[in-house]
């Protein structure tokens, strides 16, 4: 891994995807445990979730469902603290247990939506899951269920997350150069 340039912006090496995958092992392992007698939905939030949700199921070995929504909070590398909806979920979750699968939970504002819609369709049981947490960065009393790795209030790409729509492919993770 080296140093990459991203829209003129610089960024180092910073999470091997060996130590994602690990993380995320255990992610999946710790859900299985609690819910192998249930069949959770998964829902991925779009855009920045597609490798962690596509690896997160490849480890989870109870039986599951999955969906998606898409919501838009991110402008540059600064949260905009706007949470909109983009797409909702198109299944019906009423009376289901949810597990809401994040990329990266930042300042907490797209996780208080995302309790608000999904409180709002009635699940029977909801917890999220997020790869990354900036504890630094998070502002809110909610409970983040289960995280994969904290890490510095430093902009990151790679694996799914973006610097202006660029950046996703990049199988490991990079942190910005200041
Ligand atoms: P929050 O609402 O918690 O402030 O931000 C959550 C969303 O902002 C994430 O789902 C993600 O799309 C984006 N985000 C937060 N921090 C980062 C970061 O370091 N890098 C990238 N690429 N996106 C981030």
């Amino acid at each position: 891994m080296k140093e990459i340039e991203i829209h003129g912006k610089k960024f180092i090496p910073y999470i091997a995807f060996e130590e994602i995958e690990h993380a995320i092992k255990n992610m999946a392992n710790e859900v299985y445990d609690e819910y192998k007698d249930e069949r959770p939905i998964f829902v991925g939030v779009l855009n920045g979730v597609v490798m962690f949700f596509s690896d997160f199921l490849k480890q989870y070995q109870g039986e599951c469902e999955i969906s998606f929504l898409k919501l838009k909070s991110y402008e540059g590398t600064e949260s905009t603290g706007k949470v909109q909806i983009e797409m909702d979920i198109p299944m019906d979750v009423e009376n289901r247990h949810v597990i809401i699968l994040e990329d990266i939970v930042d300042t907490g504002n797209t996780l208080i939506e995302l309790h608000r819609i999904l409180q709002e369709k009635k699940v029977k049981s909801l917890k999220v899951a997020t790869l990354l947490f900036k504890p630094d960065a998070y502002k809110k009393d909610l409970k983040v269920d289960l995280v994969g790795i904290s890490i510095p209030d430093k902009f990151v790409v790679g694996y799914g997350l973006d610097f202006d729509g660029l950046g996703r492919n990049l199988p490991d993770i990079y942190q910005i150069k200041h």
